[in-house]
């Protein structure tokens, strides 16, 4: 039995992502906002992964259709990378990470560096570095 957080942190749901998806104000690294959407992904829940998104890049259109493909697919875990920057009192930072999947019963993975940048004092993330 696993109780940890989606993400990977040896914490409760409740204790780790639960508190960013409630309130995206509390999320104060840009390591723990990405964490968070990772954790959204699992769930499909569209709207948290809409609200995360850097006002200026997000694609509200497409918010169904992402969030159908996060509930197709299983997702396993998340590995983080890297994280430079998005600290506290940073306002950009950016975060190197593999997100594993399970699609049509084959693993697979996600690889991306995301930039991060702090909208009205809120970390969102912004798109992809490389
Ligand atoms: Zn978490």
């Amino acid at each position: 039995m696993n109780a940890n957080c989606p993400c990977g942190r040896e914490k409760t749901y409740e204790e780790c992502c639960g508190i960013a998806h409630k309130n995206i104000a509390n999320v104060k690294t840009a390591e723990d906002l990405m964490r968070s959407r990772y954790t959204a992904f699992t769930h499909a829940n569209g709207d948290y992964l809409m609200l995360s998104h850097h006002t200026t890049t997000r694609e509200l259109d497409r918010k169904q259709e992402i969030a159908d493909w996060a509930w197709s697919v299983e997702w396993l875990r998340l590995e983080i990378i890297s994280a430079f920057d998005g600290g506290p009192d940073d306002e950009e930072g950016t975060v190197e990470f593999r997100a594993y999947f399970k699609e049509n019963g084959k693993e697979k993975y996600l690889y991306e560096t995301s930039r991060f940048i702090k909208e009205r004092g809120k970390w969102k993330y912004h798109g992809i570095v490389r």
